[in-house]
């Protein structure tokens, strides 16, 4: 068994957004030469999560209006007497920080309207994605 990890670095410029980072966690599977595993992708935030799901521009509002509607910014959290970003770390929580996919064939499985997203909670900032291939 090998263990193959690469780190990308990703950029967000709103305060709440959604990155479709498929292309990287394809190309990071594809560099590591492992045929049959799983990939495992975190982000090791306590503000940010990942989901797998479609990336359309009005299912991608969805999900911020979700995202808003659910966890409340300001909602009178205690948090936010220091921080103001209780909504994200609930949020964070809840979501999750981490996703496992099947790599089968060198290639990523997933569904046709399956897409791998890292979702911005208290941005702008710059984001760290793990991404760790492990498998023959
Ligand atoms: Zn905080």
């Amino acid at each position: 068994m090998r263990i193959y990890s690469e780190e990308v670095s990703v950029k967000t410029e709103r305060r709440f957004q959604v990155v479709n980072i498929t292309g990287y966690v394809e190309e990071v599977v594809r560099r590591s030469k492992i045929v049959e595993g799983f990939c495992l992708i975190f982000v090791p935030h306590a503000t940010a999560a990942l989901i797998i799901n479609e990336y359309e521009p009005r299912i991608v509002s969805d999900y911020i209006k979700w995202i808003t509607e659910v966890f409340k910014p300001g909602g009178g959290w205690r948090h936010d007497e220091i921080d103001d970003n209780a909504h994200a770390h609930i949020a964070s929580s809840v979501i999750g920080t981490n996703r496992f996919m099947p790599v089968r064939g060198g290639s990523l499985v997933r569904g046709a309207w399956q897409e791998v997203m890292l979702v911005e909670l208290d941005g702008p900032r710059t984001r760290r994605v793990l991404i760790q291939v492990v498998g023959e």
